[in-house]
């Protein structure tokens, strides 16, 4: 199974915007690389005109920085629903989408998902920053 491998500082970053901006919704990007099986997640990027809406977030794609070390897309999900919608798979950027569920505790609230919809186990790296 692929795992997704989040960076202790990716994981308080994600938890700690998504808490901030509630009840909006947060989206970033995720910068990271894949090794063998595993997507590292290394660093969140704030998007490009981004809104932080109730129940949406975008932000300009074609604002988009050409980064190929962008590796997905994370937002936020206040509903507290685990599960990607129609629109977040079809929007979708990169090799994975995470989700972040609120109350946005620990890394319990973070999910990841391929493109095709199917649940990528999620792990902390905590062997450095
Ligand atoms: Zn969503």
């Amino acid at each position: 199974m692929r795992r997704v491998l989040l960076k202790k500082d990716v994981l308080v970053a994600l938890l700690e915007l998504s808490r901030h901006l509630h009840p909006n919704e947060v989206i970033v990007l995720l910068r990271g690389k894949e090794i063998k099986q595993d997507i590292i997640l290394e660093e969140v990027l704030l998007a490009p005109a981004s809104v932080y809406g109730r129940g949406f977030s975008e932000f300009r794609l074609d604002m988009l920085p050409i980064d190929f070390s962008i590796i997905g897309v994370a937002h936020s999900h206040p509903s507290g629903i685990p599960t990607p919608s129609v629109d977040d798979l079809n929007n979708m950027i990169g090799r994975v989408l995470v989700i972040v569920v609120a109350p946005y505790l620990n890394e319990k609230h973070i999910v990841a998902y391929n493109s095709k919809g199917e649940s990528l186990q999620v792990v902390v790296d905590v062997s450095g920053s």
